[in-house]
């Protein structure tokens, strides 16, 4: 547990999980808990009921699934029932919670309609410890009576209000009648209708309410939303890049972790630019004085952890970077309001690999962010924006007669074509732009990965799932497009 500003950071460690369970969330890559998680986990373990508002991709299913691994007596047959509208949904459901509870031995079984009756019943007389179901089939196999002493302690009832809206209701009062009296009741549901509280009232005793519904929405048309997908071993050039192109005023970096702030904002400033970090690693007295210097315009850019960034209010940050994405939206809304405040325009750019499009996807859909893609542009583009603003401005650029005075002394040395090459070549001279040529993948790969991301994760099982999203490599031989990229044509470059 860490603490910045006196707020309470959670991790996986603080709901004290057995050593099996935690290595199960180790090896699933989960650093920090989600909203939901951070909230269900501790009632779900205590035993109470639970009916929680929370959309697809939020994390419900490890925020239902370790507290009721965590609670398995062991040897005891079914003890976990999960009821999911969809085969989709319920293999999905399994799969992670195989994944999250392997270690301690879990065994687990997806009953679905379309496969073996036997075999499922089989697979369940085995010793299952956690059965994912859809309705209609789980019913069929209770009314048959083809489980023997089946009396689960802790059930979950997954998207309830798309089961309902599937006709579901009957079937899941009637699943009810076979289900034991002594039990621990989960509901999760993306909408709370009528319909949902009604059964709710039925089927849970005295249950605790959570809602994770984001309650901001990212809608401030004053926010323009970009991302940008590289691949791992290029974050710290596109940063330096972005940087550059966009010449912003005052920045937000954020990070994943403190020392990745730290060695983000050594890195910067080695660069040249005047970074500083932030994050509860540093004394209070040092944070204040990082945030005032900040705020009076004398370091240009904070790179920054979420918890220490919390509730800064700086009207003119005209950026906020995700040098890494946010695991949850929240957070992603959270950080872009750092930005457009007080009426202000505001950038907010976030760096995404391909394994981390569904991060990405959540975030879109769970805040409905506006999220846009771009291009990292190329040195020649970063270069040729810089000229095309150098012409804008020479074209309304009146001159000194002393000036007139030198190029005219001049001109008896070389043409003035020679002469302006020779200046502007000196300008550019200065203009310096780091890393290599091309950054990141191209918007024509961009688009293939996302066609092939979709069609994988896509439709209402999106986000979940054991398939891994396996492309790191450039399709297509790594040829990069070009378009995309329309630069503001800044300056370029805050090197100090
Ligand atoms: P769900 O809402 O349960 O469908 O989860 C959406 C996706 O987020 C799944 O692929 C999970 O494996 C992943 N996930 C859940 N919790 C976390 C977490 N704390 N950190 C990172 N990924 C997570």
């Amino acid at each position: 547990m860490t603490t910045d500003n006196n707020d309470v950071q959670v991790n996986f460690d603080t709901f004290g999980f057995k050593k099996d369970i935690a290595k199960g969330v180790r090896e699933a890559g989960f650093r920090m808990p989600s909203p939901i998680q951070e909230q269900a986990i501790p009632i779900v373990m205590k035993g109470s009921d639970v009916i929680a508002r929370a959309q697809t991709g939020t994390g419900k299913t490890a925020a239902f699934g370790l507290p009721s691994m965590n609670n398995i007596k062991g040897g005891r047959g079914v003890e976990i029932l999960i009821i999911a509208p969809t085969r989709e949904l319920a293999s999905q459901v399994s799969e992670e919670m195989f994944r999250l509870g392997r270690y301690a031995g879990v065994k687990t079984v997806a009953v679905y309609g379309g496969q073996s009756i036997s075999r499922q019943v089989e697979m369940i007389q085995r010793g299952a410890n956690v059965v994912t179901a859809t309705p209609g089939r789980l019913l069929d196999h209770l009314r048959s009576k083809r489980f023997r002493n089946f009396a689960p302690s802790v059930v979950v009832l997954d998207e309830a209000d798309e089961m309902l809206d599937m006709g579901f209701l009957e079937d899941i009062e009637a699943i009810f009648k076979f289900l034991p009296e002594e039990r621990q009741t989960l509901l999760f549901s993306a909408t709370m209708p009528p319909a949902i509280r009604k059964l709710a009232n039925k089927i849970l005793k005295t249950p605790v309410s959570i809602d994770v519904t984001p309650k901001e929405v990212t809608t401030n048309v004053d926010i323009a939303q970009h991302y940008y997908v590289i691949e791992e071993r290029e974050r710290e050039e596109a940063m330096v890049r972005l940087i550059d192109t966009e010449s912003p005023g005052k920045s937000i970096v954020f990070c994943r972790t403190k020392r990745e702030a730290d060695n983000l904002s050594t890195v910067l400033v080695s660069r040249g630019y005047s970074a500083r970090a932030l994050h509860g690693d540093m004394e209070q007295r040092q944070r204040n004085e990082t945030i005032a210097s900040f705020k009076k315009g004398q370091s240009d850019m904070l790179v920054a952890t979420d918890v220490a960034a919390r509730g800064l209010d700086i009207t003119d940050v005209t950026h906020v970077f995700n040098y890494h994405i946010p695991f949850n939206p929240e957070s992603y809304i959270h950080r872009i309001g750092r930005t457009g405040r007080a009426g202000k325009k505001g950038v907010a750019i976030t760096l995404v690999t391909p394994l981390e499009f569904k991060e990405l996807s959540r975030i879109m859909k769970v805040s409905g962010a506006p999220i846009k893609y771009r291009e990292v542009p190329s040195i020649h583009e970063v270069k040729q924006n810089y000229m095309d603003d150098l012409f804008a401005r020479l074209k309304d650029r009146d001159f000194d007669d002393e000036i007139l005075d030198m190029v005219q002394g001049l001109s008896g040395e070389m043409d003035v074509t020679s002469l302006a090459c020779k200046a502007l070549s000196l300008l550019l001279d200065d203009q310096k732009v780091a890393g290599p040529n091309r950054i990141g993948f191209s918007s024509g790969a961009v688009e293939k990965m996302m066609h092939r991301f979709k069609s994988q994760y896509g439709g209402r099982k999106q986000y979940g799932g054991q398939k891994r999203y396996g492309g790191n490599k450039r399709p297509g031989g790594g040829g990069y497009g070009k378009g995309g990229y329309r630069g503001r044509g800044g300056s370029g470059g805050r090197r100090k």
